[in-house]
């Protein structure tokens, strides 16, 4: 079989051709070429053996071409591309002639799994590609030019653990909490102790929710002052705002973050634990990536430290939690119809671990993913010296 013959390459070939297909081959990371499968065979490289068809081979399975262990146009141009990982160059949409490339493949994967449409993923920069990138680079408030240089990268590089199904808003809310640095102290917390005043709440087992969650926002107020957070309550003991009330206290404070307070009870008696709510309503369009952050942070410290049964945190459109402007959870903290519940919440010592857990949860928040800690054993004197440790 000649080399040149329709520019197809196959076993018995020979010549320059083959040798520099050999060595992209071997130039390719291994996750192109499963183990065993070496591109180099005996017959020298200029010649197309067997060792070089099983790599081809192998090759083409993994790019979802046609396995014919022959380099047509097709294989040439995906061996070609396979060269460069994102980042390796300049992305950019030139009309008429696409930029091709498994960076151009990573980069639409990146994009759709953000929430940006960048279409069908096929390794080609094209317009539905650049459109994606625009609207990524609107959302995440970089110069809408669309292409992928160092600083479109870098954001991309930001965002890399942190975030799947994401949309402009939840980029935004991630960012912001991303650059505000790693310590809580200095931030505005709003507390919202749920009902007040005429409004009791639940009731069960001698106890009063409207007290119980007023008295435990008081234990987080004193934890959180004394390492220099602001403090904002939605209400006091005699008044009961509504929800819209409520959110707009939160929303004229600036405030970094919103803890709702609830106890819950049940006609079932058996019902009983914690959970926690935040907004989030459709994945894609309505969902705070950080409201849910946090009420998994709280969820787990509570569990973790108390022993409650875990009823999970939830997305939610309730009014608070849509109304405000920041991340906002909602914890409902034990069941006041459940006898051990209720027993709990009646020990003033419980509520100091509950208010521990919260304002650990917090501090975790601001750490970050890099936080390794095991869940439920971290004191505020531990993370006090791993910030002190990491800035
Ligand atoms: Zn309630």
């Amino acid at each position: 079989m000649s080399d040149s013959k329709q520019g197809l390459l196959g076993l018995g070939s020979s010549g320059p051709a083959v040798a520099d297909v050999r060595a992209r081959l071997s130039a390719l990371s291994p996750a192109h070429l499963p183990e065993g499968v070496a591109p180099a065979g005996p017959g020298g490289d200029e010649v197309f053996d067997e060792g070089l068809q099983r790599a081809v081979r192998a090759f083409q399975q993994h790019k979802g071409l046609i396995v014919d262990g022959v380099v047509g146009v097709e294989t040439f141009s995906a061996l070609d591309g396979a060269r460069w990982n994102l980042g390796d160059r300049l992305l950019v949409h030139t009309p008429g002639h696409l930029m091709r490339g498994d960076d151009v493949t990573a980069l639409q994967e990146r994009l759709n799994t953000l929430g940006f449409s960048a279409g069908r993923v096929d390794g080609r920069f094209g317009p539905d590609t650049e459109r994606a990138v625009r609207a990524f680079q609107r959302a995440y408030g970089l110069p809408d030019d669309g292409s992928v240089g160092p600083a479109t990268l870098r954001a991309f590089q930001d965002l890399r653990r942190s975030v799947s199904g994401g949309s402009a808003t939840v980029l935004r809310e991630r960012e912001r909490v991303r650059r505000s640095g790693h310590n809580l102290s200095g931030r505005t917390v709003v507390l919202d102790p749920g009902h007040g005043g005429p409004s009791t709440g639940a009731t069960g087992n001698g106890l009063v929710e409207s007290e119980i969650v007023m008295d435990l926002a008081r234990r987080i107020e004193g934890r959180l002052t004394a390492i220099g957070v602001s403090v904002v309550f939605t209400r006091t003991e005699h008044t009961d705002p509504s929800e819209e009330e409520r959110a707009a206290i939160a929303n004229a404070a600036g405030a970094d973050v919103v803890l709702s307070l609830h106890c819950d009870s049940h006609e079932a008696r058996d019902a009983s634990g914690v959970a926690t709510f935040f907004f989030g309503r459709d994945r894609k369009t309505a969902w705070s990536a950080v409201g849910e952050q946090l009420a998994d942070l709280v969820l787990r410290e509570v569990v973790a430290r108390t022993g409650l049964p875990n009823c999970r945190s939830h997305g939610r459109s309730w009014t608070l939690l849509t109304h405000t402007t920041m991340p906002a959870v909602r914890v409902e903290a034990g069941y006041l119809s459940h006898p051990d519940d209720a027993r709990r919440l009646a020990d003033t010592a419980f509520r100091d671990v509950l208010a521990e857990a919260v304002l650990v949860s917090l501090q975790r928040l601001y750490l970050g993913d890099d936080d390794t800690a095991t869940t439920g054993v971290l004191r505020l004197g531990d993370l006090r010296a791993y910030l002190a440790a990491h800035g």
